[in-house]
């Protein structure tokens, strides 16, 4: 069964975390709008971030910044030891350290699930087809979506679709996930099985950061909440001191807002 957990473990010698993603000062602007006001944060290595925050407060537009799909126009963001905003950086090679999920729209309709979850690999990490479909295979085996490989996404729940999504972002092994809103576009009903997955992958060791907006989940599931207010970080801590203990005003009515 293919390992998600990479080898070695959480802290180095000094018992500091190690760090897999470093946010330093980032800021992004569009035109006047100042989106990423000089935001800050690390992820650790198997630690599960949820980035928080109204609609249009900017956690999309950080994720694409890491996954280097935007560029950044002040700061830093390191992935392992990598400066990923270097313009001198293999964005390709960098972008291989990274597993994607977005809303929606992640699988392609005119291609069977195995398809899906093995063209990246094929086609970017150059594996033969034998060792990709049997890494995909071994991957859906494991939600027990193996008999789907065949099918068309069509044929597949949104649950499905993104929990196939979700594996075909874990192909290369990547030293981080990002997740945004990947339960967004969901029935109700479907959102559970997809967060499950998401536990489960946190069990085996995954690093990931997530944009959400299942506050609960977030609480029960997440090391650490980020929360972003006006381009900031507003918030920075445990899901109890942050959603629990929270005294700033703006903090309390953001979660009031959801109950
Ligand atoms: P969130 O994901 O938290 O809802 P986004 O990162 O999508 O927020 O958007 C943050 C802000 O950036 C919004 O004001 C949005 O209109 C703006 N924005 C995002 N992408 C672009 C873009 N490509 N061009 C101009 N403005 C953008
Ligand atoms: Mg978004």
């Amino acid at each position: 069964m293919p390992d998600i957990a990479h080898e070695g473990t959480a802290t180095t010698q000094g018992g500091a975390p190690q760090k897999v993603l470093r946010i330093d000062n980032v800021v992004k602007r569009f035109g006047d709008n100042v989106v990423l006001d000089h935001i800050s944060f690390d992820v650790n290595k198997h630690e599960v971030v949820a980035l928080l925050g109204p609609s249009g407060s900017g956690k999309s537009t950080l994720m694409k910044c890491v996954n280097m799909l935007e560029r950044v126009n002040d700061g830093q963001i390191w992935l392992g030891e990598t400066d990923i905003t270097d313009p001198r950086i293999n964005q390709d090679e960098c972008r291989k350290r990274i597993g994607v999920v977005f809303q929606q729209f992640n699988l392609f309709p005119h291609m069977t699930v195995l398809n899906n979850v093995t063209l990246a690999a094929r086609k970017v990490f150059k594996w033969s087809r034998a060792d990709a479909e049997e890494k995909a295979m071994a991957l859906l085996k494991r939600i027990g979506m193996d008999q789907k490989a065949r099918e068309y996404p069509d044929r597949l729940s949104g649950g499905q679709q993104q929990r196939v999504a979700i594996c075909r972002a874990l192909m290369g092994d990547p030293e981080l996930l990002l997740l945004d809103e990947v339960t967004s576009a969901l029935d109700p009903m479907l959102v559970g099985e997809v967060l499950e997955m998401v536990s489960e992958l946190k069990d085996q060791g995954a690093t990931i950061l997530m944009a959400t907006h299942e506050m609960s989940f977030a609480h029960k599931a997440a090391d650490r909440i980020v929360l972003l207010r006006r381009g900031k970080v507003a918030e920075n801590g445990t899901p109890a001191d942050v959603m629990d203990k929270a005294t700033d005003p703006e903090t309390r009515a953001f979660f009031h807002s959801y109950n």
